[in-house]
């Protein structure tokens, strides 16, 4: 049994360091909370732990008061009023700060958390309090149930769901909440202190509601990366990577639209150069299932291959599954990958979108083999309809395969109907492939099939 809730930051009218003393049962602080406001919606979560002798144990400060200034120097929430609560290492910066263990920092995940072994270690009922891009999250676990956490299990699943930072509180009986009406009672002891955030009923702007979204229609968010007078490419300046990522938008566009998807784009138009946020905000915005950045990367010469980017671990998490979804697909396509394909990195436009985001780098154009793969037409094509039966694979659409070896339908469009019939009849084509690029040798058939090539005199 465990409860999460997501408070849109907009909504927040305070968060308040409620020093309990042990007075009250988290309900009851709940029902006091409510009362007070009872214009809000109230969120109750147990704070730090405390010590033997009834002292608040880690760092707490309330309303610009030190309630516990000791003993260790660690990142925690620091807030005036609520909507501007950050992670921080200065405790000072602000007029209330709370902090137990961090599991989330300003560099992902913790590898190995702080805390005190037999005292917060082991599978526990788990409080805490984290954010997600535009959120504040609350949490708290049943201590007994299947939801007890370990500290590391923790950090992974809230990693998994999308925080980007998280602190947990106490733990074990202690872990407690009341969440709008949503109770984990813990063991029913009365802590020493909670946290209590205050929200508006009706969120001014409410989040988009993904049961608004027809489910026949999943939405993907593009990303063709950079813009017009970004100087990466490669060194004899053959090949720019904003040209590059904006040709291969236009060619995965159209395939995603065929199996169903509706296309966003962090730019409609090639001259468009957008910032990074602004990126993120166009996906958010959107409320899309997913987005997917298009890169080429930069390393030593001799690195090449394709490599896909996401925030964080763990291989659960719905972002790594979109990867290895598209990895696959690549790696079957015949393309180099580099390293096992997958790595991480909390890039602006995966750490600030709310869909699961990945960054994919196609290859090196720092390497002269990769480049020459880069810059190839029928290469960006196989790069692309891989790309887009990853995404298929990933959102559980069957991929429709088109026609015949060419990887296309095998009609021409209606404009071209009757001239592709003549041809054919003519012998000029062998009625195969409609939409197939010509080459030199079979621009030179052509000709000569037509008779053009013969020196009249
Ligand atoms: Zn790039």
């Amino acid at each position: 049994m465990k409860a999460i809730c997501n408070i849109p930051l907009e909504s927040i009218e305070s968060v308040e360091v409620f020093v309990n003393q042990f007075r009250y049962s988290v309900d009851q602080v709940a029902a006091q909370a409510q009362a007070k406001r009872p214009d809000c919606k109230v969120y109750v979560v147990t704070g730090g732990m405390w010590n033997a002798d009834g002292s608040a144990c880690p760092l707490l400060k309330a309303d610009g008061k030190w309630i516990s200034p000791q003993p260790w120097s660690s990142y925690g929430y620091a807030w005036d009023t609520g909507p501007d609560i950050t992670l921080t290492l200065d405790r000072d910066a602000r007029d209330n700060f709370w902090s137990t263990t961090c599991l989330i920092g300003h560099n992902g995940p913790i590898a190995e958390p702080s805390y005190d072994k037999t005292g917060q270690g082991g599978k526990r009922g788990r409080a805490g309090m984290g954010m997600r891009p535009g959120y504040l999250r609350l949490y708290a676990s049943q201590d007994g149930t299947a939801d007890a956490r370990t500290p590391e299990a923790l950090r992974d699943d809230m990693a998994a769901d999308g925080c980007t930072s998280f602190v947990m509180g106490d733990g074990g009986g202690s872990a407690q909440c009341w969440f709008d009406g949503q109770a984990i009672p813990g063991d029913g002891r009365k802590c020493h202190n909670y946290i209590i955030v205050y929200a508006k009923k009706e969120p001014a702007e409410a989040p988009p509601e993904k049961e608004d979204k027809p489910m026949s229609k999943p939405i993907v968010c593009l990303d063709p990366g950079h813009g017009p007078g970004c100087v990466n490419g490669s060194l004899d300046g053959s090949y720019k990577e904003c040209e590059f990522t904006w040709d291969l938008y236009t060619r995965l566009r159209p395939l995603l639209e065929e199996q169903g998807i509706t296309v966003v784009s962090t730019r409609e138009i090639e001259s468009d150069y957008p910032g990074l946020s602004a990126r993120a905000s166009v996906s958010n915005r959107a409320g899309a299932d997913l987005f997917v950045s298009l890169h080429s990367n930069a390393a030593g010469s001799s690195a090449r291959g394709f490599v896909a980017f996401t925030s964080a671990p763990p291989e659960t998490a719905v972002r790594n599954k979109l990867a290895a979804a598209i990895i696959g697909r690549i790696r079957a396509a015949g393309v180099v990958i580099w390293g096992s394909g997958l790595a991480h990195e909390l890039y602006t436009v995966l750490a600030s979108t709310t869909a699961p985001a990945v960054l994919l780098e196609y290859g090196f154009h720092t390497n002269d083999q990769d480049v020459a793969l880069l810059k190839d037409g029928s290469y960006r094509d196989k790069l692309a309809q891989a790309t887009c039966a990853g995404i298929c694979d990933y959102l559980g659409l069957e991929v429709k395969e088109p026609d015949g070896e060419s990887g296309q339908p095998n009609e021409p469009d209606s404009w071209a109907k009757e001239a592709w019939s003549k041809a054919a009849a003519a012998g000029v084509f062998d009625g195969t492939r409609p939409r197939d690029a010509l080459t030199r040798q079979e621009a030179a058939v052509v000709l000569n099939r037509l008779g053009l090539l013969e020196k009249g005199d």
